[in-house]
């Protein structure tokens, strides 16, 4: 079990991959340069590893959401959407699409190891390989932020 990729595609397997984002997670609270991205990263990882997250609909739309938001609109890195965040505690029936197979073509593994400067650019490119992942549900994201921000 240990030798198995973890879902993400990182060959590390599953233990290693949690281990080192746990890490990087720490790091982001250690410093407020790499706290810039916090959300970035967190939405993104999940976003990789929906079955060890155990994405709901709207952990989904919260994470799919965001990255959305960022990448597309220029949202804050650090904090996502508010809007996505408070829309999201209300009562929106949601009913969760199917998750794509294939997560990226970049892991955590292929930008661990970035220095803080370069972080914002590798959290970036690996941001965008999970959006053209998840591109089956772009039109889905992105009718959430419409719905929500009327
Ligand atoms: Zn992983």
């Amino acid at each position: 079990m240990g030798d198995a990729p973890c879902e993400c595609g990182w060959k590390v397997g599953r233990d290693a991959c949690r281990a080192r984002f746990n890490e990087l997670i720490a790091r982001d609270f250690s410093d407020l340069v790499l706290f810039r991205t916090h959300r970035l990263f967190v939405d993104v990882y999940a976003l990789q590893h929906p079955e060890a997250f155990g994405l709901s609909a709207k952990g989904l739309a919260a994470h799919l959401g965001d990255l959305c938001a960022i990448l597309e609109h220029g949202a804050s890195m650090a904090t996502g959407l508010e809007l996505l965040n408070h829309g999201l505690n209300g009562a929106l029936a949601l009913e969760r699409p199917p998750l794509p197979s294939h997560r990226g073509d970049v892991t955590l593994g292929d930008v661990e190891n970035a220095d803080a400067a370069l972080w914002p650019d590798e959290l970036q490119r690996w941001g965008t390989a999970v959006w053209a992942a998840y591109g089956d549900l772009q039109p889905w994201a992105r009718k959430l932020l419409t719905d929500l921000s009327r």
